[in-house]
């Protein structure tokens, strides 16, 4: 059984993304060698999420409205976290959106949907932060 492992980071210039990784993991699929297996992605910070939905940007504004609904960013001083932190939302955020994704590995491609992408969703962003790729299989 092969075993692969690699870091990729981000800086996102806003305090919130939506960003398409899906042709940066394909890249490490290539790069692992493995053909058939399972694929891990997850945030490595817990106001991030890795999540796997459609790249459509109307949707992406629907989850940003639906999210900040659920827990608005201000007034900063509304949840207890923010006590000299500002980023108790983005801890909310991404328990909704999810820490990981797993997709299966099938004769070397990404075995999605039909729409499926993958997302790094940043909610607490300028700074650098990074996400996990794992992939086990042959
Ligand atoms: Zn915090």
């Amino acid at each position: 059984m092969k075993s692969y492992r690699k870091v990729l980071w981000f800086e996102v210039p806003r305090r919130r993304a939506f960003i398409n990784i899906t042709p940066r993991v394909e890249e490490c699929l290539g790069e692992s060698g493995i053909k058939e297996g399972i694929l891990l992605v997850n945030a490595m910070h817990i106001t991030a999420s890795v999540f796997i939905n459609d790249d459509e940007s109307g949707l992406h504004h629907d989850f940003d409205v639906w999210l900040e609904k659920l827990a608005p960013h201000e007034p900063v001083s509304g949840y207890r976290h923010n006590n000299g932190e500002d980023n108790a939302d983005a801890h909310l955020k991404r328990q909704i959106m999810g820490r990981e994704v797993v997709v299966a590995v099938t004769d070397g491609t990404l075995d999605f949907g039909t729409w499926e992408q993958i997302f790094y969703g940043e909610f607490d962003g300028r700074r650098r932060k990074r996400i996990l790729v794992k992939i086990i299989g042959e």
